[in-house]
Protein backbone atom coordinates (compact mmCIF):
# COMPACT_ATOMS: atom_id res chain seq x y z
CA UNK A 1 0.00 0.00 0.00
CA UNK A 2 1.43 3.54 -0.96
CA UNK A 3 1.54 5.79 2.03
CA UNK A 4 -0.20 8.96 2.10
CA UNK A 5 0.45 11.83 -0.50
CA UNK A 6 0.43 15.33 -0.21
CA UNK A 7 -0.97 17.17 -3.42
CA UNK A 8 1.36 19.74 -4.72
CA UNK A 9 0.04 22.60 -6.08
CA UNK A 10 0.69 24.95 -9.43
CA UNK A 11 -1.31 28.43 -10.51
CA UNK A 12 -1.67 28.17 -13.96
CA UNK A 13 -0.58 30.86 -16.38
CA UNK A 14 -4.92 31.41 -16.64
CA UNK A 15 -4.67 31.53 -12.54
CA UNK A 16 -6.23 28.53 -11.95
CA UNK A 17 -4.82 25.96 -9.60
CA UNK A 18 -3.56 22.57 -10.83
CA UNK A 19 -2.01 19.77 -9.26
CA UNK A 20 1.54 18.67 -9.84
CA UNK A 21 2.05 14.91 -9.19
CA UNK A 22 4.99 12.58 -10.28
CA UNK A 23 5.77 15.20 -13.35
CA UNK A 24 2.02 15.55 -14.98
CA UNK A 25 -0.24 18.50 -14.42
CA UNK A 26 -3.98 17.86 -13.60
CA UNK A 27 -6.79 20.96 -14.28
CA UNK A 28 -9.95 20.62 -11.33
CA UNK A 29 -12.63 18.60 -13.10
CA UNK A 30 -15.46 17.78 -10.65
CA UNK A 31 -15.88 18.56 -6.96
CA UNK A 32 -18.20 16.07 -5.14
CA UNK A 33 -18.37 16.34 -1.44
CA UNK A 34 -15.00 15.75 0.05
CA UNK A 35 -13.18 14.74 -3.34
CA UNK A 36 -12.13 16.92 -5.82
CA UNK A 37 -11.11 14.85 -9.15
CA UNK A 38 -8.42 16.08 -11.80
CA UNK A 39 -8.04 15.55 -14.98
CA UNK A 40 -5.04 15.71 -16.78
CA UNK A 41 -4.12 18.91 -18.66
CA UNK A 42 -3.76 16.52 -22.12
CA UNK A 43 -7.46 16.77 -23.23
CA UNK A 44 -6.37 13.68 -25.09
CA UNK A 45 -5.15 11.47 -22.15
CA UNK A 46 -7.31 9.34 -19.68
CA UNK A 47 -5.21 10.36 -17.01
CA UNK A 48 -7.02 11.30 -13.61
CA UNK A 49 -6.02 11.77 -9.74
CA UNK A 50 -8.53 12.47 -7.30
CA UNK A 51 -7.50 14.42 -3.85
CA UNK A 52 -9.10 14.46 -0.35
CA UNK A 53 -8.14 17.84 1.57
CA UNK A 54 -4.76 18.16 0.63
CA UNK A 55 -3.81 14.83 0.04
CA UNK A 56 -3.92 12.39 -3.26
CA UNK A 57 -6.18 9.72 -2.64
CA UNK A 58 -5.77 7.67 -6.41
CA UNK A 59 -4.38 8.24 -9.48
CA UNK A 60 -4.54 6.75 -12.93
CA UNK A 61 -1.96 6.10 -15.78
CA UNK A 62 -1.10 8.67 -18.52
CA UNK A 63 -0.84 7.69 -22.51
CA UNK A 64 2.40 10.33 -22.23
CA UNK A 65 5.82 10.63 -20.46
CA UNK A 66 5.65 13.10 -17.79
CA UNK A 67 5.88 17.02 -18.40
CA UNK A 68 9.97 17.36 -17.78
CA UNK A 69 10.55 14.14 -20.31
CA UNK A 70 8.68 15.93 -23.18
CA UNK A 71 10.07 19.59 -22.39
CA UNK A 72 13.58 18.81 -21.56
CA UNK A 73 14.96 14.67 -21.83
CA UNK A 74 13.27 13.70 -24.84
CA UNK A 75 15.57 13.34 -28.18
CA UNK A 76 12.83 16.20 -29.60
CA UNK A 77 12.14 17.86 -26.58
CA UNK A 78 11.10 21.73 -26.74
CA UNK A 79 14.22 22.52 -24.76
CA UNK A 80 17.10 20.62 -25.92
CA UNK A 81 19.58 19.52 -23.72
CA UNK A 82 22.59 21.74 -24.51
CA UNK A 83 19.76 24.60 -24.31
CA UNK A 84 19.76 24.06 -20.70
CA UNK A 85 22.78 22.32 -19.45
CA UNK A 86 25.54 24.41 -18.24
CA UNK A 87 28.37 21.84 -17.40
CA UNK A 88 30.71 22.43 -20.39
CA UNK A 89 30.15 26.54 -20.70
CA UNK A 90 33.31 27.82 -21.04
CA UNK A 91 33.30 31.74 -20.03
CA UNK A 92 31.50 34.16 -17.64
CA UNK A 93 27.90 32.52 -17.24
CA UNK A 94 26.72 36.01 -15.60
CA UNK A 95 26.55 39.41 -16.73
CA UNK A 96 28.41 40.79 -14.07
CA UNK A 97 31.29 41.75 -15.60
CA UNK A 98 29.15 43.81 -18.01
CA UNK A 99 27.53 45.52 -14.86
CA UNK A 100 31.10 45.82 -13.10
CA UNK A 101 31.52 48.16 -16.42
CA UNK A 102 28.48 50.09 -16.49
CA UNK A 103 28.84 50.63 -13.07
CA UNK A 104 32.08 52.15 -13.58
CA UNK A 105 31.16 54.39 -16.65
CA UNK A 106 28.18 55.80 -14.14
CA UNK A 107 30.90 56.85 -11.77
CA UNK A 108 32.92 58.62 -13.78
CA UNK A 109 30.81 60.46 -15.94
CA UNK A 110 28.74 62.97 -14.50
CA UNK A 111 25.48 62.92 -15.55
CA UNK A 112 23.25 60.92 -17.77
CA UNK A 113 24.00 62.93 -20.88
CA UNK A 114 27.43 64.01 -20.71
CA UNK A 115 29.33 66.20 -23.10
CA UNK A 116 30.44 64.53 -26.70
CA UNK A 117 33.98 65.50 -25.93
CA UNK A 118 33.89 64.31 -22.32
CA UNK A 119 32.65 60.95 -23.26
CA UNK A 120 35.10 60.39 -25.72
CA UNK A 121 37.75 61.65 -23.28
CA UNK A 122 36.69 58.54 -20.55
CA UNK A 123 36.45 55.94 -23.73
CA UNK A 124 39.89 57.00 -24.42
CA UNK A 125 40.62 57.00 -20.82
CA UNK A 126 39.13 53.02 -20.48
CA UNK A 127 40.85 51.92 -23.61
CA UNK A 128 44.07 52.97 -22.23
CA UNK A 129 43.22 51.57 -18.62
CA UNK A 130 42.23 48.25 -20.54
CA UNK A 131 45.50 48.30 -22.70
CA UNK A 132 47.69 48.66 -19.26
CA UNK A 133 46.05 45.64 -18.34
CA UNK A 134 46.63 43.56 -21.16
CA UNK A 135 49.98 44.12 -21.15
CA UNK A 136 50.52 43.55 -17.85
CA UNK A 137 49.09 40.09 -18.08
CA UNK A 138 51.75 39.45 -20.86
CA UNK A 139 54.64 40.86 -18.96
CA UNK A 140 57.18 38.20 -17.23
CA UNK A 141 58.83 39.49 -14.82
CA UNK A 142 63.02 39.37 -15.15
CA UNK A 143 64.24 36.00 -13.35
CA UNK A 144 67.28 37.63 -10.69
CA UNK A 145 70.84 35.69 -11.28
CA UNK A 146 70.92 32.89 -9.25
CA UNK A 147 67.51 32.53 -8.59
CA UNK A 148 66.32 29.03 -8.88
CA UNK A 149 64.45 29.28 -12.31
CA UNK A 150 68.17 31.05 -14.32
CA UNK A 151 70.09 27.80 -13.07
CA UNK A 152 67.26 25.60 -14.32
CA UNK A 153 67.68 27.77 -17.86
CA UNK A 154 71.72 26.89 -17.55
CA UNK A 155 71.22 22.76 -16.98
CA UNK A 156 68.73 23.14 -19.76
ZN1 LIG B 1 -1.75 12.74 -19.10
Amino acid sequence: MAGIRKVDYVMSQKGTVQVFLDGYCYNKNVVRQTCIHWKCVDSTCKGRCTTVGDFIRNVSDHTHPPYMVINLVDDDARFPIPLWNHHQTAGPRTNNNLEGFHHRLNRILPHCHPNIYRFVEVIKEIVCADRTKIAQLDFVPPHPAGSEFTERLKIA
